[in-house]
């Protein structure tokens, strides 16, 4: 059953992480959206201190566990969780959050598919003292929604893999590689004939010779995030560092691609979380200007007799609610080791969606107080299109949402 309760220590996260957004990241967020790619230092030491394992800490804790065989099973409600506090804080300052140390998607992907050795050598960092980044690269130059066209390879020689190609647009991908345990899993293909198949991600470590960061992306939106290119040339990692077999299944199938992918069952809700949150922070601030004109929205009156305004309110936070509903959905099925593909996709879209129709309905509804600098809501607008595109675009979520119900496999259906 689905409990829209939440626990006592969910609701503590919640206020935990509120008063935190509120009073020592909504200050900073202007700051750090004009100063791009410096780094919050003293916010980042703030939170790793009261949240050890950071914002995608949930992929952490993921699925129920058995206790013992054949005994009861535990379930978890890490991810969601984890949700909760990523609504919250990016409420709070999008950019922020995105800079503030954690596990990430590297993170995610190692518990995803890493072995218990693997897990137990790389995520315990994230708990350390000092704050710890995990990054993930796939995407390349010839590389983005087609993760088959995957270019980098990766060759064993000896004990070791070495890995030539491009990677661009890494979210965090600085961070890690500065930071002494910091790490970025890499996608390359170790069968380029095999598709794929023949993709596997590699844990690349900060130190790795022959890997180089080759540019920091000068954005849009999420300013407060370092977004990187890197190149790897004859770049060598241990052999211990590939994540899962090094087998190719089989070549005409993507068993083992499969099993990479899980990574985005997990992290697809944390991109939903952030969208609501900065759709909310959006939605909010536009409430509490109108308010402030004397302007309410009243919320009992029949259709027939509202104002337009109070019709595109009710409008944007039914999309909200949904978003969030679907979202936590897709969250308690991971928490309780459920397949949640479709439903983690499905939240993706509408969230993505609801956040840039949110963010710049509110501009639109403000005029000059929404476009201005001065305030937040403009750079609302801009830190909210990533939801839309990065971890897979909204076309392409509704693409798998489609495969799923219809179930077409990706050659049916592209
Ligand atoms: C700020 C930022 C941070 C990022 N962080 C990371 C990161 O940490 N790691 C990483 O690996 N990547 C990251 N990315 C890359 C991101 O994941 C890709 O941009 C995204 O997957 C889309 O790939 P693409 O840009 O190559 O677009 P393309 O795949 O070329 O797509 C272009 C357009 O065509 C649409 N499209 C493509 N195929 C289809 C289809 N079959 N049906 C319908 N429409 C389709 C897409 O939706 C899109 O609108 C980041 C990107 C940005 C902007």
């Amino acid at each position: 059953m689905i409990d829209f309760e939440l626990s006592e220590k969910a609701r503590g996260i919640q206020l935990m992480t509120r008063a935190f957004a509120e009073n020592a990241a909504r200050p900073v967020a202007r700051k750090f959206d004009e100063e791009e790619h410096e780094r919050p230092v003293d916010l980042i030491k703030m939170v790793h201190s009261f949240m050890k394992g950071g914002i995608g800490g949930s992929t952490m804790e993921s699925g129920s566990k058995e206790k013992d065989k054949g005994k009861e099973k535990r379930k978890s409600e890490g991810n969601f969780r984890t949700a909760v506090m990523i609504e919250e804080i990016f409420w709070g300052d999008a950019g922020l959050a995105l800079a503030l140390a954690g596990p990430g998607l590297g993170g995610a992907a190692v518990q995803a598919t890493g072995t218990p050795e693997q897990k137990e050598k790389f995520l315990p960092r994230f708990s350390a003292e000092e704050p710890v980044w995990g990054a993930m690269a796939i995407t390349e130059p010839e590389a983005g929604s087609d993760t088959a066209n995957i270019r980098t390879t990766a060759v064993k020689d000896g004990n070791e893999w070495v890995l030539n190609g491009e990677k661009i647009f890494v979210t965090a991908g600085r961070s890690a590689l500065e930071d002494s345990e910091g790490f970025v899993v890499v996608w390359a293909t170790i069968d380029p004939k095999a598709g794929r198949a023949g993709i596997k991600p590699f844990i690349v470590e900060h130190n790795a010779p022959g890997m180089q960061i080759t540019k920091i992306e000068d954005k849009l939106g999420i300013r407060a995030s370092d977004t990187v290119s890197i190149s790897f040339m004859d770049c060598r990692i241990p052999e211990d560092n590939i994540l899962g077999s090094a087998e190719v299944v089989d070549k005409t199938q993507t068993k083992g691609f499969k099993g990479v992918m899980a990574t985005f069952d997990a992290t697809r809700p944390m991109v939903a979380a952030m969208a609501i949150g900065v759709g909310r922070a959006a939605l909010d601030f536009l409430k509490e200007t109108l308010a402030n004109e004397g302007i309410a929205v009243r919320y009992s009156i029949s259709p027939g007799r509202m104002t337009a305004i109070e019709r595109d309110i009710m409008e944007m936070e039914a999309n909200l609610n949904a978003a969030r509903l679907l979202n936590w959905r897709a969250v308690w099925m991971l928490d309780n080791g459920q397949r949640n593909s479709l439903q983690a996709s499905m939240a993706k879209a509408k969230a993505g969606l609801v956040v840039t129709q949110i963010t710049q309905k509110c501009v639109e509804l403000l005029g000059p107080i929404g476009y201005s600098r001065k305030l937040l809501l403009e750079k609302w607008m801009r830190d909210a299109k990533i939801n839309d595109i990065f971890e897979g675009t909204g076309q392409i979520q509704m693409l798998v949402t489609a495969r799923n119900v219809l179930g077409y496999g990706r050659d049916k259906l592209k």
